[in-house]
Formats: structure tokens, sequence, C-alpha cells
């Protein structure tokens, strides 16, 4: 009797953790397909590995108008973004590589023609670099996963950071907390 309920214990430990495994595999395989789908091999919401892809081969994988602001910082015309005053609670990502950017809310009302956050999601979700192009100083803002340009931060943002991070809409994926979808 008491060997039979061993057998019975192993049996439901081995069918729950097949169950657990197939499952897993199940959202691998999801996510593997929607980036096949996408045709963007790279892009991932959970892997914060850092990329170091070659321009030509983001050129052949992104939309010329992401490919111009993300990898030749451009900037997209102001209030013309279609985060610019939008107002879902969510997460938002990069459009490049998937990597988590800002949360909403962190995001605020500014009247600058472009979404503005007042902190990243994580210290690094974002990296920054010196930019003295235009005859401007500014501090650039960069993907911290793909190195792809996002946009700038000023320090004329709203307490808690006072920090202004100015984002062009088309470089960012915006996910909505109450998404089913399988990232
Ligand atoms: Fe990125």
């Amino acid at each position: 009797m008491k060997k039979l309920s061993e057998i019975l214990i192993i049996t439901i430990i081995y069918f729950t953790t097949f169950l657990i495994v197939s499952g897993y595999k199940i959202q691998e395989a999801g996510t593997m397909m929607m980036n096949q789908q996408s045709g963007n091999p790279y892009y991932s919401h959970t892997d914060t590995s850092v990329l170091n892809v070659p321009d030509s081969v983001w050129k052949k994988i992104l939309p010329a108008d992401v490919y111009a602001v993300a990898r030749e910082k451009a900037t997209e015309p102001a209030f013309t973004g279609k985060y610019t005053d939008f107002n879902g609670i969510g997460t938002y990502y990069c459009a490049v590589c998937g990597n988590r950017l800002f949360r909403s809310d962190a995001k605020f009302a500014s009247t600058c023609g472009w979404p503005s956050f007042f902190e990243p999601a994580r210290k690094n979700s974002v990296i920054y670099e010196s930019d003295n192009s235009y005859g401007m100083y500014r501090i650039e803002v960069l993907c911290g996963r793909c190195g792809s340009h996002l946009g700038h931060v000023f320090d004329d943002g709203p307490p808690p950071t006072g920090k202004r991070f100015c984002m062009n809409s088309i470089v960012l994926d915006f996910v909505p907390d109450d998404s089913t979808s399988v990232k």
C-alpha cells in the first residue's frame, strides 16, 4: 500500500513537471513565432542582453521611418507622434528591440509636442550620450539594449525627478496592462 502511494506521488510530480515544461515551451514558441512574423529576431520583452547589431542589418529589418529615427537620429515632427497625447495605462517598449523603457505612470502632459516621461522604467533601460549637433548641447537618450536613438532628456521636467525624457513615438511600442497577448 505504501509502495502504491509512492508510485502515485511520483506520477503526479512527473506529470506536473511535464505540464509546466510544455507550457513554457508553448509560450517560447509563441514568442519566436511573433518575432518571425514581424521579421525581427532580436525583438524581445524579456531578453535584456545587450545587442551589437550593425546598421546594415537593422536597415533590412526595420521599417524605413523607424530606422531613420532609431539609427540615423532623425526627429519626428512635433505633435505628429501617436503617443504625444496618449494616456493608456501600460508599458512602453523599444520598437527596435523590445527593451522595457517607460511606465505610463511616469508619462506627463508636456506642451513640447513629443511624448514625455520623468523617469525610465529601470536604471539600465536607457543610456546617455552628449549631443552637440545643431549648435546645441543636449543629452541624447538611447535604448540601453540596442543603442537606438530615442530622443533627448532635459532638466525642465516635473517632480520627483525634474527630468523630461522627450521621446519619439515611432521608436516606442506601447503594451496596455490588460493585454493578454503572448510577449
Ligand atoms: Fe532597443
